[in-house]
């Protein structure tokens, strides 16, 4: 007869933290863990473990999903831009009482050297990007591009898992792919494209973070978009090992 694990983990997922947190869990035979994907990249890279994907349908049928399915812990561990969902699994611990934890990766902090600008949002970077270059390595996804949709006079290079949708910028070019990136391949990719200026969400972690070196090196300006203020009183970890921790899985340090 088989024993179901004690612990079922629910992570909401669409990060290599959470990634890697499903692929510590699932080495552990006392726990059951389950990654959640929005569904917004077409091949996503799987974690092992059971995986759902797409919306659950507001924050009661995150309630629901979470009591239907007997987890005992939810981590959410979503990009610090997914603003929403992170509201949603707050609200959801209050609604379900299963305990939550934040697992967030600290933002980048500029360094001697660094030409970076601060702005809140999509439409502010866009504002504030014609008079610091005319050839723009655009690395904030593809679903915001129609923030930048208006600026006729810059050429955009585009860079994205899946290929952005409509509206977009006229001058631009798209190209596919996913981290994490290496400081050579971005070094080469400013020069080959005559890069004049980077723009980029604050998402922290050390796989899209080679471009901001790169850009340092070659003396281009860099605009980085805040990072939307965290729902309060969520407990937070800031590595997978503090997020192991806090589930009380034994893990090699
Ligand atoms: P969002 O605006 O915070 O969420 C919008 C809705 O998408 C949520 O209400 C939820 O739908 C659904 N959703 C989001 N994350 C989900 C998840 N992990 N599992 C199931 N449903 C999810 O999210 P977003 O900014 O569009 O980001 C979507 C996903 O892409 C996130 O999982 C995030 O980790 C990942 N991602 C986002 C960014 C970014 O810059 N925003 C960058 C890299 C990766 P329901 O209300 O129906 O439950």
């Amino acid at each position: 007869m088989s024993v179901e694990p004690a612990r079922h983990v629910l992570v909401l997922g669409g990060t290599t933290e959470a990634r890697q947190l499903a692929e510590a869990l699932a080495r552990e035979s006392s726990y059951r863990v389950t990654t959640s994907l929005a569904g917004r990249v077409a091949r996503p890279v799987l974690p092992p473990g059971e995986v759902r994907i797409g919306g659950f349908g507001g924050i009661t049928g995150l309630a629901g999903w979470i009591v239907g399915h007997d987890v005992t812990h939810v981590v959410d561990a979503t990009h610090p831009f997914a603003e929403q969902m992170s509201r949603h699994a707050r609200e959801a611990e209050a609604l379900t009482g299963v305990p939550l934890l934040a697992l967030r990766r600290s933002g980048w902090a500029a360094g001697p050297g660094d030409a970076w600008t601060f702005t809140d949002s999509l439409a502010g970077a866009a504002a504030l990007l014609p008079p610091l270059g005319s050839r723009a390595f655009l690395t904030t996804g593809r679903m915001g591009l129609h923030s930048f949709a208006h600026l006729t006079d810059t050429w955009f290079l585009v860079r994205s898992v899946d290929p952005p949708a409509q509206p977009a910028p006229p001058r631009l070019e798209v190209l596919l792919d996913r981290g994490p990136f290496t400081l050579e391949g971005e070094r080469e990719l400013l020069a080959r494209h005559r890069i004049d200026v980077l723009v980029t969400k604050d998402s922290g972690g050390s796989a899209t973070a080679p471009k901001l070196t790169a850009a340092r090196e070659a003396g281009i300006p860099v605009l980085v978009v805040r990072r939307p203020p965290a729902p309060g009183d969520v407990r937070e970890a800031s590595s997978v090992a503090a997020a192991l921790d806090w589930l009380g899985c034994a893990h090699p340090r």
